[in-house]
């Protein structure tokens, strides 16, 4: 992540571990207020993996904790790197320069490691995707692959020839909360294109935000779910609308996806289980690509959902997996799907 980088573009040509660096579908240049960038090279669709990288370093092993000792042992490892790739770690930007200029490399890894994975300490410094600037309303989604060891970046947007690939650095919230955010750990101002909206559609889309966070909960209400599904299932057709108004293409909205899965299969709901299944192995394979892990996983349930732990705690919504109404209008459908006609 390099939102205001003024270090020098790496030479892509020198980069051994730089399996990807430009290429006929992105290259590495400037972008007018933000320093360095990825721009596409080319129209890129929906769905496509732009970028596959394997870290130039992992936190794995680093007291991060003790800068200083942390500072030595990522000296240690850097070492071990070829001589181009040291530079191109080297180069990347350093939000902690002023603050703390005695410790630069732990200071790079803070200004652009990514976990590597959910629930995990561990992060990635990665030559080209720290290249990636961010925005609010993203072109793309990142992901940790672990059966390949490698960052996947995967355009879930269309980007047209000549645009700034973009992704994003946080988990959502409203504007003055990423705001925030952004600045305390970044160190900018966003200027995207939610961010830099009129006054009033930016407070409507906060307000929108913020009424998602709220609905949210009542997905995670346990006893809601067991009791009042039909509450839960109102409040998850909301939430979607507003992903849907938002332009929400990230993990949220595969989550939403997973917890309808679960809300009905618990209440033995087969044939919308099974909707939802796939709903959100159709977002992970464009997030994510057909290899991910949660794809992977959770494909079989697409066919069979009651395989899964979370079917049949309660028979209130019995249906079988050939209970998926065919021929319907798509507003028919929707209106199936979320069980507004029932
Ligand atoms: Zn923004």
């Amino acid at each position: 992540m390099a939102p205001s980088s003024t270090s020098p573009p790496h030479n892509p040509q020198n980069g051994e571990s730089g399996e990807n660096s430009e290429n006929s579908v992105w290259k590495i240049q400037e972008v007018p207020g933000k320093g360095l960038g990825v721009v596409a090279n080319q129209d890129i669709a929906a769905g496509t993996c732009i970028i596959s990288e394997a870290p130039l370093i992992t936190t794995e092993g680093i007291s991060m904790a003790n800068t200083d000792i942390a500072e030595q042992q990522l000296l240690n490892a850097l070492k071990k790197l070829s001589k181009a790739d040291q530079e191109r770690f080297r180069s990347l930007h350093n939000y902690y320069t002023a603050s703390d200029p005695t410790h630069p490399l732990s200071g790079i890894c803070k200004s652009n490691g990514y976990p590597l994975g959910t629930n995990t300490e561990v992060g990635g410094v990665f030559a080209d995707i720290s290249r990636i600037n961010h925005s609010c309303l993203p072109n793309t989604v990142q992901y940790w692959n672990p059966l390949h060891e490698k960052q996947t970046i995967h355009a879930v947007r269309p980007i047209p020839n000549g645009g700034e690939v973009t992704t994003s650095y946080l988990a959502g919230g409203t504007s003055q909360e990423r705001k925030q955010f952004l600045k305390e750990n970044f160190g900018f101002d966003c200027a995207c294109e939610v961010c830099s909206m009129l006054e009033d559609k930016l407070r409507e889309s906060d307000e929108r935000l913020a009424r998602a966070e709220k609905l949210d909960e009542t997905l995670g209400d346990s006893k809601k779910v067991r009791f009042s599904p039909d509450e839960v299932m109102k409040s998850a057709r909301s939430m979607f609308k507003i992903y849907e108004e938002e332009g929400i293409k990230d993990g949220r909205l595969g989550r939403l996806y997973y917890d309808l899965f679960q809300l009905c299969n618990m209440h033995s709901d087969l044939a919308r289980a099974r909707c939802f299944a796939k709903y959100y192995v159709d977002s992970k394979k464009m997030a994510e690509g057909k290899d991910s892990i949660n794809v992977l996983e959770m494909f079989s349930y697409v066919k069979s959902p009651q395989k899964h732990d979370s079917f049949g705690s309660t028979d209130m919504w019995r249906t079988g997996t050939t209970d998926v109404p065919k021929g319907l209008k798509a507003s028919e459908f929707a209106k199936w799907l979320w069980r507004e006609n029932v």
